[in-house]
């Protein structure tokens, strides 16, 4: 009892889960573009790719995310210290 009635669902899902694969050309910003598989039906333009990409090509771009690092410490230490004299001087 009931056995009939799940198996005639899971065949409805499965139909309804079946997801239409088509080809695309995807556009990398950097000028590379390669095809793909998807399930959108138009090309994509994306910014960075296997072939641009830093971890990818081994180029050292995390000289400039240490430096933004670097940057925001010193902003928030500056910070920090105009708080403090903020409260010195006193407000109001
Ligand atoms: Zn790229």
């Amino acid at each position: 009892m009931g056995r009939g009635g799940i198996r005639n669902k899971v065949n409805t899902m499965q139909k309804e889960i079946h997801p239409s694969f088509n080809p695309i050309k995807v556009s990398c910003s950097c000028g590379n573009s390669f095809e793909t598989f998807s399930t959108l039906d138009h090309d994509l333009a994306i910014e960075v790719c296997s072939s641009c990409h830093p971890f990818y090509t081994g180029k050292q771009k995390l000289v400039d995310t240490e430096r933004r690092v670097d940057g925001f410490m010193k902003k928030y230490g500056s910070f920090s210290k105009m708080a403090k004299k903020g409260k010195a001087e006193g407000q109001g």
